[in-house]
């Protein structure tokens, strides 16, 4: 058999595997939720729901805290899947 197709492409990875769910704290008012590190699907109803609660200052549906995206420069150990 032979190969018909083929394609290659990009992949929302971050370094920990984690996403991102936060202020970008160095940019008042901009706000991200990225590299789902290819579960983006499943998790996105949850994480569309932390991310509205985190832009509206509302109770947070989880501790954001392993979502911040300061960890990758605040000299927070990275670990992958932040060493659950
Ligand atoms: C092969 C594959 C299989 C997967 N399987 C699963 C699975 O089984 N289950 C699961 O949960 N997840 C799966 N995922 C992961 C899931 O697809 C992603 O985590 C999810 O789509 C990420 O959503 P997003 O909105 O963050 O980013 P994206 O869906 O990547 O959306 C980002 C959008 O921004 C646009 N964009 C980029 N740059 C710019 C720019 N400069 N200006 C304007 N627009 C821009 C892009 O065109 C894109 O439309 C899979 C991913 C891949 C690649």
């Amino acid at each position: 058999m032979k190969v018909a197709q083929a394609w290659a492409g990009y992949i929302d990875v971050t370094p920990d595997a984690v996403p991102v769910i936060s202020p970008a704290d160095t940019l008042r008012g901009m706000f991200v939720a990225t590299g789902f590190s290819g579960h983006g699907f499943g998790i996105g109803p949850g994480a569309g729901k932390l991310m509205a609660d985190i832009v509206a200052n509302g109770t947070p549906l989880v501790n954001p805290h392993a979502f911040r995206l300061a960890r990758f420069r605040d000299g927070s150990k990275i670990e992958l899947d932040g060493g659950f």
